[in-house]
């Protein structure tokens, strides 16, 4: 079944109810994000670059570390057992979801380390 078209009222409703901050994405940090109500552009992610940075840091170790496990699984001489290194690779899967990586595969090698790229939510955001 499609969706139903919104109401006015509704519209208004939602737009009330709609938070107008949300947590930086840097998991150690408690600050908000402020929604830039006039921007038509990015909106802010991270309270900081620095937060940018740990941010990216962090998901390049995680997704460089599932790809390490990738290759030890066709390696000739494995260094642990199949189930075991499958068994990080889904624990490190479960860390990216919070990272917007829900297939670790798809991101592959492009994933350059945040020094060296800006980054795809544009470093000028901050
Ligand atoms: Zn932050």
């Amino acid at each position: 079944m499609a969706p139903v078209p919104m109401t006015v009222d509704e519209l208004a409703v939602l737009a009330q109810g709609l938070p107008t901050s949300a947590r930086c994405l840097n998991r150690d940090c408690r600050r908000k994000c402020p929604r830039r109500p006039g921007t038509q552009g990015r909106q802010k992610l991270f309270c900081s670059s620095s937060c940018r940075l740990t941010y990216f840091r962090e998901r390049h170790a995680l997704l460089d570390a599932w790809e390490r496990l990738e290759a030890s699984l066709s390696a000739d001489r494995r260094p642990a057992p199949e189930r075991e290194l499958r068994k990080l690779q889904k624990w490190i899967e479960w860390l990216l979801l919070r990272y917007d990586v829900g297939d670790p595969s798809a991101v592959g090698r492009a994933a350059a380390a945040p020094s060296t790229v800006r980054d795809e939510y544009g470093g000028k955001s901050e």
